[in-house]
């Protein structure tokens, strides 16, 4: 069978090198979902690949969603009672809760215990935090020094701004012989952690980079958008687009020691699906894949009812299965050079096989199911996800463990709400406790967010 001819990414450093570089280049950086780190991330991708940079302003309504108001910080700091300074933003960016409001202040120590996380288990560890729906401030530090903390007086400083901007987004488009696309979906808006997701960044360039010397049947559209808000922003703004994506990947956790893991589209059996298992499976190295879930990266909001596009996501060890994820330990000594090149080759690799049509057809394109016995419930926001936040059903802050179970009960009946399947169905396909189903199922309809099916 005709392979497309692909240049070896192994001799020399060259490949290795640009890619810890651009690592280098972007790990110092503060990154979050709206603001100048990423407009400095996108800028310095920039210098390796063509990227159409959109701004979307705060306020923007996309989907159930409202684009926030952009972030920006200068200054973070707690000085102790002795006035000595014990935690400092400018020596770790992980220090300060993403998405802290603007304070100087002195409290007591009892005050300042409420806006401080750690991690009890990992007392070395300095943990990522986020706040972006919910306004407040915080700092994150390690629990052994948090324990340490004498009682009195503390002064308190975030010198940062939340007020009317915009929503960056990159985008990189590689024209092929058809206008069908393939996408690769990353997101750009963690600040220093290398794994999650600098590691998925820079796969996702030197895989545009690498063809772009190299014929394309399909086009290939890259983004590099902030989490969440920005994959809803950009399906809002580009449903045309969306329609012409014939398959995709998230990329996400490329640089870790571990296997290989494929996490598969809702729908399970796509050309992009076949292509990654394929070459997995050719690849001789061990791999583990593992079904579609509502929860993770941007693949939740693609894989929505509404979309149901045929995106898989591609990682080593997923989110939250390493001690280092979220947390400072998630370093650039964490990430190793091998492992990126040989996520860059399984990314050449998934390519090679969509390209050359060696995947078989797959499930083209989603098709009508008919539901089994039970109530069967639809969705009242089938694009993407409904912002389950401001309706007070999710956890206000991210990257906790807090509460994951019940909002996974709510989002696989969000996923699975489209007249295609019953409560029963969506119990079984989830394996979920009834019960749990049966609670999120009370809940979102208390909200609106379902509807009986009309007969
Ligand atoms: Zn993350």
């Amino acid at each position: 069978m005709a392979d497309v001819v692909r240049p070896s990414t192994r001799p020399g450093s060259g490949v290795a090198g640009s890619m810890r570089g651009l690592l280098r280049a972007l790990y110092p950086i503060c990154r979050s979902i709206t603001g100048d780190g990423v407009r400095r991330t996108l800028e310095i991708l920039g210098e390796l690949v063509e990227i159409e940079v959109s701004e979307v302003p705060s306020g923007t309504e996309v989907f159930d969603w409202t684009v926030p108001l952009e972030w920006n910080i200068r200054e973070a700091w707690i000085k102790n009672p002795r006035g000595e300074r014990i935690v400092d933003f400018a020596e770790h960016n992980l220090h300060i809760l993403n998405y802290s409001a603007p304070l100087h202040r002195v409290m007591p120590l009892a005050e300042l215990e409420g806006h401080l996380h750690s991690i009890p288990s990992q007392p070395d560890l300095i943990p990522y935090r986020t706040s972006y729906y919910e306004r407040t401030w915080g700092f994150c530090l390690p629990h052994d020094q948090r324990e340490a903390l004498a009682p009195g007086e503390y002064e308190v400083m975030v010198d940062s701004t939340l007020e009317p901007g915009s929503l960056t987004y990159g985008e990189h488009v590689l024209p092929g012989e058809s206008d069908e696309e393939i996408l690769v979906s990353c997101h750009v808006c963690h600040p220093s952690l290398a794994n999650d997701n600098l590691s998925g960044i820079a796969v996702t360039t030197h895989l545009a980079l690498a063809l772009a010397r190299r014929p394309r049947r399909y086009s290939y559209r890259f983004l590099f958008i902030p989490g969440t808000i920005g994959s809803i922003t950009w399906l809002a703004r580009n449903e045309a687009s969306a329609a012409r994506i014939q398959g995709g990947l998230v990329a996400a956790n490329l640089g870790d020691s571990g296997a290989f893991h494929y996490k598969r589209s809702r729908r399970g059996d796509t050309s992009m699906d076949r292509a990654a298992l394929r070459a997995l499976q050719e690849s001789g190295k061990p791999f583990e894949t593992r079904g579609f879930v509502p929860y993770g990266y941007d693949e939740r909001q693609y894989c929505s009812p509404g979309f149901d596009l045929a995106v898989g996501s591609l990682s080593r060890t997923p989110y939250g299965r390493y001690p280092e994820y979220h947390t400072s330990a998630d370093d650039l000594d964490f990430v190793k050079d091998d492992e990126l090149l040989g996520s860059l080759d399984m990314g050449l690799a998934i390519v090679d096989v969509l390209e050359s049509g060696r995947a078989g057809a797959g499930e083209a394109a989603a098709t009508p199911r008919t539901p089994g016995a039970g109530r069967v419930l639809v969705g009242t926001n089938p694009k993407c996800e409904p912002h389950l936040g401001r309706r007070g059903l999710y956890g206000p802050l991210g990257g906790s463990e807090r509460g994951r179970e019940e909002e996974l009960a709510m989002l696989w009946v969000l996923n699975l709400a489209d007249g295609g399947h019953s409560v029963v169905d969506i119990v079984e396909r989830s394996g979920l406790d009834p019960d749990r189903v049966d609670e999120a199922v009370e809940r979102l309809e208390a909200a609106g967010l379902l509807e009986e099916r009309s007969a």
